[in-house]
């Protein structure tokens, strides 16, 4: 596997994004994600956290600043080739599934290796179905399983290709707490299993907790970082950077 700086599967530096009118979305972001590793990216709302997110991942081009992703330069790339990267080197996971309802479980996590004009390899898909729990619903339709079920086919799909990093935005937003957990849980496994590197954007302590570590955001700017993260770690900082509403009251009543 090749990667950045001192085995990184994404850094930035110096990554400023101006939308113009004096509005700074990042304003000179500079950090490394390692390569096997779960890093969670916190912030209050208007942080910049998708607009990191969207950087980091090769979906919009920064302002200024280096992205190097996977050993590659971002900046300079051609549309064709930035397209390239992200089908064959980046894997996505949504707080929406983002599956094909028409298509059963087996070809949606089939799809993305199909689409990049690659051999799909049975034995992997049927291995990462397995790994995720849904081994004996191959043929289901999204529509026939539950929100939980249809993001742990979500993570197949993203993992089944083997990217050098997989991008998760609020994976857990539209699950209960139970089904939450269990699906941070199988995603904290794949990584450790596979040697996968994640890069989560949440706003949820308890999923944070799931990272080896936390990254905060503040008005555009890296502004702490916890390694080895609890839930009530995790909270205690974000009362410290504002305009969170009360997320240690939150944390306390699950409410
Ligand atoms: P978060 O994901 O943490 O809520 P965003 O990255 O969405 O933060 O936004 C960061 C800042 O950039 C906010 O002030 C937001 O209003 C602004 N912003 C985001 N996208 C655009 C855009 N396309 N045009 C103008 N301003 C934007």
């Amino acid at each position: 596997m090749t990667s950045g700086r001192g085995g990184e599967a994404v850094r930035l530096d110096g990554v400023r994004k101006d939308y113009g009118k004096g509005v700074v979305a990042l304003g000179g972001v500079s950090v490394g994600f390692p390569v096997g590793g779960f890093t969670a990216v916190m912030g209050p709302s208007g942080s910049g956290k998708s607009t990191f997110l969207h950087c980091a991942a090769g979906l919009d081009r920064p302002s200024s600043g280096s992205v190097v992703l996977d050993g590659r330069e971002l900046a300079g790339m051609s549309e064709t080739a930035l397209t390239k990267l992200r089908r064959d080197r980046v894997g996505f996971i949504f707080q929406g599934f983002n599956l094909l309802p028409a298509l059963t479980v087996e070809q949606n996590v089939t799809l993305p290796a199909m689409l990049a004009g690659r051999r799909v390899d049975r034995r992997l898909v049927e291995q990462m179905l397995g790994r995720v729990g849904l081994g004996d619903r191959r043929k289901h339709l999204p529509g026939q399983l539950s929100g939980g079920q249809q993001q742990r086919v979500a993570i197949a799909r993203a993992l089944v290709t083997r990217p050098a990093v997989v991008f998760a935005d609020e994976p857990t937003g539209a699950l209960d707490t139970r089904t939450a957990a269990e699906v941070l849980g199988l995603l904290r496994e794949s990584v450790r299993g596979s040697g996968q590197t994640v890069i989560m954007v949440t706003h949820d302590p308890v999923a944070a907790s799931y990272a080896d570590r936390v990254v905060f955001l503040a008005d555009g700017l890296i502004a702490d970082e916890v390694v080895s993260p609890t839930a009530a770690l995790v909270a205690e900082r974000m009362t410290h950077l504002g305009a969170w509403g009360s997320p240690a009251a939150a944390l306390a009543g699950r409410a």
